[in-house]
């Protein structure tokens, strides 16, 4: 999907929610939807205009990524370009805006400057952020790219790796083999969690050896053009003891029931129920403490939402992981992380890091 398809979805989202034009400011939103990758700028977008406004270090850049937009040099006090951007919106009234980004204190300014333009600031809720949950062949791709990194920087270092290893080396080893590979960077924080620090979900890694037989929950992800991979696996260094076999076997058999049985037109909190259920008849359930999945995309989280209480409903074209963990205080945790795409009917599975079979003791 080119952008001016991608516009084209969003000026026929535009009556339906309401407003006459869109100001589009969230960083992931402005690239989807004009295809800039810089970091400060917004778009106005009406049915028969595309703005790109931004400023001296990127206007040159905007102007080469998004053809399809007319770019302004964004200068002097942000009031005075927006109401010259305003005075561009023609008759437009109704001026849509992300609410889950902009602050109380922009919203507040710029309301009183399209009052005074006659015009007034409207929530358009995430209607970009659910035309991005369906990804098109180029998203695939560097999303697969992405992958494929993540996936081949795991087993090499988990390859490579020996008693004495701290965490942080082996999030370094990580990082490098993934950039070796070509990512542009790393797709967020990596996580590397061993022992007890694995029952807290976001660890940051530590510089202590990691012990012999604990676990090692490591969640990883590379970025390439801008999109994120994701994955988990939880390793032990030398032979697993029989707890983690019995809590890494209800974790996997929750992951590969949620991935066999999400169906198409399930919300995220059925996708959710399908995993969880199994961890609470495992009597673990109070320690699953996260939801299930997440789109992936150019941001590492995003819609749609897999857990409990969540309305998302799953179709065709989207890309989300299913990652189920379970979590026991001053043991350790397991976490188990695919990312899947959902295709004729039902979730494949894009991530290829080996797992371990706790069923034949591998
Ligand atoms: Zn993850
Ligand atoms: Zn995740």
């Amino acid at each position: 999907m080119s952008v001016t398809d991608r516009l084209t979805k969003l000026r026929e989202a535009m009556e339906p929610a309401g407003v006459d034009a869109v100001w589009v400011s969230q960083p992931e939103n402005r690239r989807y939807m004009s295809g800039f990758s810089g970091s400060a700028g917004s778009l106005f977008i009406t049915p028969e205009n595309a703005l790109l406004a931004t400023d001296s270090r990127y206007t040159e850049q905007a102007g080469k990524q998004s053809p399809e937009y007319q770019v302004v040099h964004m200068a002097g006090p942000g009031s005075e370009w927006f109401k010259e951007m305003l005075a561009s919106m023609g008759d437009a009234k109704r001026v849509g805006f992300e609410e889950s980004h902009v602050t109380v204190a922009t919203h507040k300014r710029l309301a009183d400057l399209c009052g005074e333009a006659g015009k007034e600031l409207v929530p358009i809720n995430d209607i970009i952020e659910t035309i991005r949950a369906i990804k098109d062949d180029a998203e695939r791709d560097a999303l697969i790219s992405a992958i494929r990194i993540t996936d081949e920087a795991f087993v090499e270092v988990r390859d490579a790796l020996e008693p004495g290893a701290s965490e942080q080396d082996v999030a370094w080893r990580i990082e490098m083999a993934m950039r070796n590979r070509g990512a542009e960077s790393i797709a967020f924080d990596l996580i590397v969690a061993s022992g007890p620090n694995g029952a807290m979900a976001h660890h940051s890694p530590s510089a202590e050896p990691i012990a012999v037989g604990a676990p090692i929950v490591i969640d990883i992800g590379a970025r390439v053009d801008g999109y994120h991979a994701d994955m988990t696996r939880t390793i032990c260094i030398g032979d697993h003891d029989d707890q983690f076999r019995r809590i890494y076997d209800i974790v996997l058999t929750a992951q590969e029931t949620a991935i066999a049985t999400i169906e198409e037109g399930m919300t995220g909190d059925q996708a959710d129920a399908l995993a969880r259920n199994i961890i609470e008849k495992a009597g673990h359930g109070p320690e699953f403490g996260h939801s299930l999945g997440h789109g992936v995309g150019l941001a590492v989280h995003e819609y749609p939402r897999l857990g409990q209480r969540a309305p998302d409903v799953l179709t065709q074209g989207m890309i989300f992981t299913v990652e189920p963990g379970i979590y026991i205080t001053g043991w350790g945790g397991v976490r188990i992380e695919d990312i899947v795409e959902f295709k004729d009917g039902r979730c494949s599975v894009l991530s290829s890091a080996p797992k371990i079979n706790v069923k034949n003791g591998s």
